[in-house]
């Protein structure tokens, strides 16, 4: 694992967005973020999934979330410009930002890939991260340290067969994660990475690889390290890199 050790207060006072927040590394992140200080804005497609981190949240004694439910497939430029006004309006400031949900697709070759589909997973997985990160990136640099963290992939580096849209959407991660990285103005505090989270025991894993053994897996608790180095201020000198959860 990436061996990091978060203090407890490192997420302290900070309002943190993360997408697909109701389950799988989503849901883990939210807790664990929530566990060190943060006040977490749950979104997600799912409503009663993110009520139900929203309550372990509120069960826990860790600040209040909030939620938003929102389907990535769908949204408009105009709904996230609404997301970034509403946050604005009723937190004043947004520090953190995990692009975390994603859609699988299909596991077959490309030449036979379902175009809705391949279109499907290009606007969750890519097209919905663009448009949320322009809107929420000025509220972001306004933040002390802010903080953008995108999820990438072991075939978001190096495509293997039948990942289709997946590893292209993958790709197209690392590439907007440099850009927008490689484009933050020298004196600007805020920083943006990717992780790529290895074999993680979630619903999405179990759909990719139905024969393997869950229990042979890291869960979505045990990679957390870099997901708390990468939202604090401990990462002040990375910037633009796609790194390991599981190293
Ligand atoms: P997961 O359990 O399937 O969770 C994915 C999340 O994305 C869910 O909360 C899901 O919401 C949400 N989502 C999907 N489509 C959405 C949409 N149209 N609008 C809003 N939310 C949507 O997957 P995971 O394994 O935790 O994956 C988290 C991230 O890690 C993904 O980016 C994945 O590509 C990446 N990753 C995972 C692994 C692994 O081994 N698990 C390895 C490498 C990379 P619903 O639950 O409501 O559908």
């Amino acid at each position: 694992m990436f061996d990091y050790t978060a203090p407890e207060t490192l997420l302290k006072d900070k309002v943190i967005l993360i997408t697909g927040a109701g389950d799988g590394i989503g849901k883990a992140a939210a807790l664990s973020y929530a566990q060190h200080g943060a006040t977490i804005i749950l979104l997600g497609r799912t409503t009663q999934k993110l009520e139900s981190a929203y309550d372990q949240i509120d069960q826990l004694g860790y600040p209040q979330a909030a939620i938003i439910p929102l389907n990535l497939e769908s949204a408009t430029e105009h709904d996230f410009l609404e997301i970034a006004n509403t946050i604005e309006a009723e937190f004043g400031r947004l520090d953190g930002l995990l692009h975390n949900a994603s859609l699988l697709g299909q596991r077959t070759p490309i030449a036979n890939y379902d175009p809705n589909l391949f279109e499907q997973v290009m606007r969750v997985n890519v097209h919905s991260q663009f448009l949320l990160t322009q809107a929420l990136l000025p509220l972001i640099n306004k933040a002390e340290q802010g903080r953008i963290i995108f999820t990438s992939s072991g075939v978001g580096r190096t495509a293997k067969p039948n990942w289709g849209a997946y590893a292209v959407s993958k790709f197209a991660t690392e590439a907007m994660m440099q850009l927008f990285a490689s484009e933050t103005p020298e004196s600007s505090q805020t920083r943006i990475n990717a992780i790529n989270p290895g074999a993680t025991r979630t619903a999405m894993r179990a759909n990719a690889y139905p024969d393997e053994d869950p229990l042979t897996l890291a869960t979505a608790e045990d990679i957390m390290p870099l997901y708390l180095f990468l939202m604090g201020q401990d990462s002040q000198g990375t910037n633009g890199q796609s790194i390991d959860a599981q190293q």
